[in-house]
């Protein structure tokens, strides 16, 4: 139902993927850049195709905590993967505090209904706000966990929850809180 996984997210073959985007949907840096290239070869053009998604799907130029924006794979369907689902986790800077961690679990939850309403069965998160947002990345590994098994008990449609971490070391540090350690 729910497994860690280490991997680059722009080529790991699930329905959906997430990206952990900035509120603008700018892909200027971290995985949202990856994403973006990835998909669209140039990612100015995703960029450009993010913001029209995200004014054609809630009339506005900016996302909160929760709110959700879907654009096309393109060429990640290579991989299989059907889309890219936008989520925007809180910033830290290093500091973690419950409502952080509220903000976090929106984040997560939005992305997985969203999924659940587009049908997939698979859906990917890269380690949302423990990049450049700077939130403590076993933290964030321990919400994830929690937000997860609070939708696997609602969900219609989504089977498969991974999270994929980039690096050896993050990989090895998330297993171990997953694991409880
Ligand atoms: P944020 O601004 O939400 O912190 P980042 O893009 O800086 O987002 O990073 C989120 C996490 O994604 C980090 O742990 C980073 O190492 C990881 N990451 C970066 N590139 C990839 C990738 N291609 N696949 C999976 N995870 C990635």
């Amino acid at each position: 139902m729910l497994e860690v996984v280490k991997g680059d997210i722009t080529r790991f073959p699930a329905e959906a993927i997430v990206n952990a985007a900035n509120r603008y949907l700018e892909h200027s840096g971290g995985v949202a850049y990856a994403i973006a290239r990835a998909a669209a070869g140039d990612a100015r053009e995703y960029i450009r195709i993010s913001k029209e998604a995200l004014r054609e799907q809630l009339g506005k130029d900016s996302i909160e905590h929760g709110e959700v924006v879907v654009t096309p794979a393109m060429r990640l369907e290579q991989y299989r993967i059907r889309y890219v689902i936008h989520t925007v986790g809180p910033y830290c800077g290093g500091v973690w505090d419950g409502n952080k961690k509220e903000k976090l679990r929106k984040a997560i939850l939005g992305a997985l209904r969203k999924a659940d309403e587009l049908g997939v069965k698979s859906i990917a998160f890269p380690a949302i706000s423990a990049g450049i947002y700077g939130c403590p990345l076993e933290e964030v590994v321990r919400t994830f966990k929690e937000t997860v098994e609070e939708f696997l008990r609602e969900a219609r449609s989504v089977e498969k929850v991974y999270l994929v971490l980039y690096s050896e070391d993050a990989y090895r540090r998330a297993i171990s809180t997953y694991n409880g350690q």
